[in-house]
């Protein structure tokens, strides 16, 4: 790319920083609030009249039929393209529109969309209405600086990413929205900030373990068998043996943070036992042995792991207690669970990127992989698409808290970054 290209492009952004800005409030101040799924189709009408009136063609697509959808909430997707006419790549930006809960602790209007100083305040600022509007910014200054460019462009506003995303981009992926005969560069505008690359993300194994007993008098717990001490030797195992193992194992994924390079192991829930009174009923629990535990799992690992390896270890832990216990069975129940995925870095679009970071910045991208996961999954195994990596504006900690905002000049350094891509691609 010459630097007259460069100059244009930079000139053609800061141009538009009021654009900028004023279109990332106007997303902000739509509350799409996940759970329920609030809003969904007012954001997508909001983003396919400014892309309709530019000549862009948009579909609306209603994932009937996914989790969550109902005539009360449906999740509405929208797709916008763009063909230049002259044969080349498809260059698609692809951002979910739903936010999570406000949560406690604000001391702005989470849905104000309010501008002080740099920052721009709201649920979602950064995660990730920042993003799709510096995306969306970075393709209207590229059209208006190229008239002679090839290929097309897609922008995609998605529902669902915070709740799997599959009212979105699985949708939409198994529809064949992401295959490589229609999409070949794609890049998910996350907050994992302006100077770097998101290659992937480790995978993920949800478990449900549950202890058996027998139920009997809490006053004559000999006559039954309690699943809740059952659980305890399983815990103790997982503490002194499956922990210390899983810290040895390392990956060659530049996960950040560093501490998420190693395999690990949450354990998100544990419930024995008969249900409990509601909080602050005053009825009396019932005196039994607990027949039944439950734990459930929540394993994220590494690139160099198999899933079968990953479920026959565990598998191998309850196997050991269950020769030194008497009367220990026990079930496992497949909650969910997703590979993990990494880009080449030498996949075009993570060079173009690359190279367009060093020239806005003046520094070497920094690579990196996300501890748990995000759209790319459903690109990379129902699109088959690989050539896909997250990049956009925003600090990754304030996505979900309180006060979450985004900056202005992070903004405008990531729509330039994504404008070079184009120019790179498509020039
Ligand atoms: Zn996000």
């Amino acid at each position: 790319m010459d630097a007259l290209t460069h100059a244009a492009l930079t000139h053609a952004i800061d141009a538009r920083r009021a654009a900028l800005i004023g279109l990332a409030q106007d997303l902000i101040r739509i509350p799409t609030l996940n759970p329920p799924g609030r809003c969904y189709r007012d954001i997508c009408d909001y983003l396919a009249a400014r892309l309709m009136a530019q000549g862009w063609t948009v579909e609306l697509v209603r994932a009937t039929g996914a989790p969550g959808d109902s005539d009360a909430y449906p999740r509405w997707n929208m797709v916008a393209r763009l063909e230049s006419g002259r044969a080349g790549d498809c260059v698609h930006f692809n951002s979910h529109h739903d936010v999570v809960e406000v949560g406690h602790g604000w001391t702005r209007d989470p849905f104000g969309g309010e501008l002080d100083g740099d920052r721009i305040y709201g649920r979602g600022a950064c995660d990730m209405k920042g993003g799709l509007a510096a995306s969306i910014i970075a393709a209207e200054a590229f059209l208006a600086t190229t008239p002679d460019w090839r290929g097309a462009i897609e922008i995609s506003a998605t529902a669902d990413e915070e709740s799997g995303g599959y009212g979105g981009v699985a949708y939409l992926a198994e529809r064949g929205y992401f295959s490589p005969d229609r999409v070949q560069h794609v890049i998910i505008p996350e907050p994992l900030h302006k100077d770097r690359i998101c290659l992937g993300h480790r995978g993920v194994w949800w478990a449900e373990v549950e202890t058996h007993g027998r139920i009997a008098h809490g006053s004559m717990p000999f006559l039954g068998d309690s699943a809740i001490r059952h659980m305890g030797a399983v815990l103790e195992e997982i503490e002194h043996h499956l922990y210390p193992l899983l810290s040895t194992r390392t990956t060659a994924m530049p996960v950040v943070p560093p501490q998420a390079r190693q395999s690990t192991l949450n354990i998100n829930s544990i419930h024995g036992g008969e249900p409990e009174p509601p909080a602050g009923s005053t009825a009396l629990p019932a005196p039994c042995v607990a027949d039944r535990c439950r734990i459930i799992l929540d394993r994220r690992f590494l690139i160099e792991e198999a899933l079968d390896e990953v479920k026959s270890e565990l598998r191998a832990v309850l196997d050991r207690v269950q020769s030194r216990r008497a009367g220990f069975t026990y079930t496992i129940r497949d909650l969910f669970e997703v590979q993990p995925v990494m880009a080449d870095r030498d996949a075009p679009v993570v060079r173009s990127t690359a190279a367009a970071i060093e020239r806005v910045l003046g520094q070497v991208a920094d690579y990196v992989v996300s501890p748990g996961t995000y759209d790319q999954k459903h690109i990379d195994r129902i699109g088959r698409l690989k050539n896909c990596i997250a990049y956009g504006p925003g600090l990754l900690h304030l996505a979900h808290q309180p006060d979450e905002w985004v900056g202005v000049q992070d903004m405008t350094d990531s729509a330039k970054v994504m404008a070079l891509v184009l120019a790179d691609l498509l020039g």
